[in-house]
């Protein structure tokens, strides 16, 4: 079990922002920006590169989109990290969230 559905099940505790019957949302634990949560799909997906449902894909998008508005009026940034070099230490397909500063770019 991953520590996502540790808590989507509510048997870890976290700071959670929206769920649905397909994705919840969570603050993250350390926050890497003022506004940091993570929107994670209820299915388990190691990554997005063995993702299949471009439903439930747009559904994050989408619903990550909808929390930055209130969250990140002036403007964020949507991050999906895939695979050891891409960042990747939890195999759970999430969509960050990072807002509440200016962000550079590039990322490093
Ligand atoms: P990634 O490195 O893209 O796989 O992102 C995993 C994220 O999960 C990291 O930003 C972690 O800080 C975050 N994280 C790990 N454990 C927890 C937890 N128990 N509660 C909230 N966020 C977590």
């Amino acid at each position: 079990m991953t520590v996502f559905e540790k808590i989507a099940a509510r048997e870890i505790p976290a700071d959670i922002v929206f769920e649905d019957d397909l994705c919840f949302a969570f603050r993250d634990i350390d926050p890497k920006a003022p506004v940091h949560i993570l929107v994670v799909p209820r299915r388990v997906i190691p990554r997005v590169a063995e993702a299949d449902d471009a439903g439930l894909l747009g559904h994050l998008l989408l619903t990550a989109a909808r929390i930055a508005k209130s969250e990140a009026a002036a403007g964020f940034r949507l991050v999906v990290n895939n695979g050891p070099d891409g960042g990747e230490t939890v195999p759970h397909l999430h969509v960050h969230l990072l807002g509440g500063r200016p962000l550079g770019w590039p990322p490093g």
